[in-house]
């Protein structure tokens, strides 16, 4: 038995973020556009404001413009759909990520209906998920884009695979299967009620694996040979004490029986930034008539 080849997310995303980074020069010198991308922050919540100063940081690394808007948790409905409505009418936003989790006073899918749709970089707007459904060119939520680009680095045609999806979550899983079609797969999407899991997961050239569960997916459910791209982030103690992340895929046992496996940390998480600055650009080159980076 051979050893799985284990993707590099941190690579593959940084040579994501240098594509971006050679549009964007070219954008500028050619066009005398600059992409810019709005974050919009309610609340103090620890991960959350991590996760948009590195987003701010990879913006203005790629030469783009970045916008940071740090709202009180308190902050109404109102004067946050004012905001966005503001963002929506600004020539240099290209793109609007409202960070979620919203406080929950305030109707998170009312905010996300508020964003133009052409500067929805998140891609969650109704409008975009319909586009993708109907394969339509549309914004797509960033992980899934992220993971199709990993499986990708692997044998980048996936025509004809049989590729399972754990998870029908709409910011992964569902999109995720979008995605897959795209690509030609003969898709099957499992949950919590699927009957024998392990069984449908037996039955997979591409396992995708976005559950939210510590190393739920054993090494014995994956086919020899399979591709695996493990979503998944938990943090577990381990018995000295120590926190540690860890995916949903059981990764020794996972990658002693698949062809390439995403390590966690660093394989779909990297991505998932990477392809918002990816979307950023791509909505600045179509909201000025340009067509989108071929994925
Ligand atoms: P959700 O909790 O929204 O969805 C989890 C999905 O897993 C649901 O569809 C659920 O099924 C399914 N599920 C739960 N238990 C089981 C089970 N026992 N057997 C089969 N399926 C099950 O999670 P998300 O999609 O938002 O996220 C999934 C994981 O990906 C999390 O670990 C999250 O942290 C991570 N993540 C990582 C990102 C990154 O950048 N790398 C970005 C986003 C998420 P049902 O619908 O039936 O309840």
């Amino acid at each position: 038995m051979t050893q799985a080849f284990t993707i590099d997310g941190k690579a593959i995303a940084a040579k994501v973020r240098a594509d971006v980074a050679k549009v964007v020069a070219r954008l500028k010198a050619e066009q005398g556009i600059t992409p810019g991308l709005a974050v919009v922050l309610l609340g103090e919540d620890p991960a959350s404001k991590v996760y948009v100063r590195n987003k701010a940081a990879q913006t203005v690394e790629v030469g783009m413009e970045s916008f940071e808007h740090k709202l009180s948790e308190e902050t109404s409905e109102a004067t946050l759909l004012e905001l966005v409505a503001k963002l929506n009418a600004d020539p240099a936003v290209h793109g609007i990520l409202v960070q979620m989790p919203l406080p929950k006073h305030i109707n998170s899918a009312k905010v996300l209906e508020s964003v133009d749709p052409a500067k929805d970089v998140d891609g969650f707007h109704p409008m975009n998920v319909g586009r993708l459904s109907i394969g339509e060119p549309a914004l797509a939520p960033c992980t899934p884009v992220g993971s199709i680009i990993l499986a990708r680095s692997v044998k980048d045609d996936l025509t004809g695979l049989n590729a399972v999806v754990v998870g029908r979550s709409n910011i992964v899983g569902k999109p995720m299967v979008q995605l897959l079609l795209r690509e030609n797969c003969t898709v099957t999407v499992a949950h919590s009620r699927t009957r024998d899991l392990p069984g449908v997961v037996r039955g997979a050239d591409l396992v995708v694996a976005a559950i939210g569960k510590p190393e739920f997916v054993q090494g014995d459910w994956i086919k020899p040979g399979a591709i695996v791209i493990d979503v998944g982030i938990n943090r577990i103690m381990k018995p000295d004490g120590k926190n540690k992340l860890v995916g949903d895929v059981a990764f020794a046992d996972a990658a002693k029986v698949a062809r390439a496996i995403t390590p966690v940390p660093g394989g779909v998480g990297p991505m998932t930034i990477a392809c918002l600055l990816k979307n950023t650009v791509d909505a600045a080159l179509m909201q000025n008539g340009l067509p989108p980076q071929a994925s």
